[in-house]
C-alpha cells in the first residue's frame, strides 16, 4: 500500500556524488538548491520575506514586491529581466502554489502565442539561476521565491491538500543539515526541504 505523506513527514536527501558514493539521508522528499547563494547580491532594503500565505492579505501586493525586486536584482547583475521573463516570473507568482511548466505555458500563450515548452523551460531556468523562483521537485513544479536575492537554501512547507506553499528560513535547520553532511564527510553542494503535510486551514 503506498504510504500516504503526513504532517510532519520529512524526508531529506543530498544528490551529491561524493567519492562514488551517493549520501542520502532520508527522513520527506527533497532536493536541493543553493544556487543563488552564490548569485548572492547586497540585500537591499526591498529584500524582505512576503506575507505569510496562510494569512489573509492581498496577493497583487506579493506579486508587485516579487516583479519590482526582480528587476532590482536583474538591473545590478547587469542581467536581461525580458518581458516573456518577466511575465513568466508573474504567472509562477500567481498565487503561493507551485505550479507546472506546462500549465505555465497554458497561461503564458495568452500573451505570447508563439511559446513552446522550450521556451518556458529556459525562462524558468533563468529565473531559478537568478533565484527569483525554486523548484519544489516533489511537485516537479515552481514556485516564488519569497526572499530574492538573500542567501538561503530551500525550505518549504507543502499542504498536500490545498497545495499552498510556504517558504520558510529556519537557521538552525540549515545548520544542522550541514553538520549532518560534514560528519559523513559529505561535501553538499545543494540542499532543499521539502516538508509536505497540511496546512493550518486544511488540518483544521
Ligand atoms: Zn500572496
Ligand atoms: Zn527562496
Ligand atoms: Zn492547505
Amino acid at each position: 500500500m503506498a504510504k500516504r505523506p503526513h504532517i510532519g513527514q520529512l524526508f531529506i536527501r543530498f544528490p551529491v556524488i561524493c567519492r562514488r558514493r551517493v549520501f542520502s539521508l532520508m527522513l520527506c522528499c527533497i532536493i536541493a538548491q543553493v544556487t543563488h547563494q552564490e548569485l548572492f547580491l547586497a540585500k537591499s532594503s526591498h529584500a524582505r520575506p512576503v506575507a505569510n500565505p496562510l494569512a489573509p492579505h492581498d496577493h497583487s501586493h506579493c506579486v508587485d514586491d516579487a516583479l519590482s525586486r526582480a528587476r532590482e536584482l536583474c538591473d545590478a547583475r547587469h542581467v536581461q529581466l525580458t518581458p516573456l521573463r518577466e511575465k513568466v516570473l508573474q504567472i509562477v507568482w500567481r498565487s503561493h502554489r507551485p505550479i507546472g511548466a506546462y500549465q505555465v505555458l497554458d497561461e503564458l500563450s495568452d500573451s505570447h502565442k508563439s511559446a513552446r515548452p522550450p521556451t518556458v523551460y529556459r525562462a524558468l531556468d533563468f529565473l531559478m539561476a537568478e533565484g527569483l523562483i525554486h523548484k519544489i521537485e516533489s511537485l516537479n513544479a515552481y514556485l516564488g521565491c519569497a526572499e530574492a536575492g538573500a542567501p538561503h537554501s530551500g525550505q518549504f512547507l507543502i499542504c498536500r491538500s490545498c497545495g499552498t506553499t510556504q517558504e520558510i528560513f529556519d537557521k538552525t535547520l540549515e545548520t544542522a543539515l550541514d553538520a549532518a553532511a560534514k560528519r559523513a564527510s559529505f561535501v553538499g553542494e545543494h540542499k532543499v526541504v521539502e516538508i509536505s503535510g497540511l496546512c493550518q486551514d486544511c488540518a483544521a
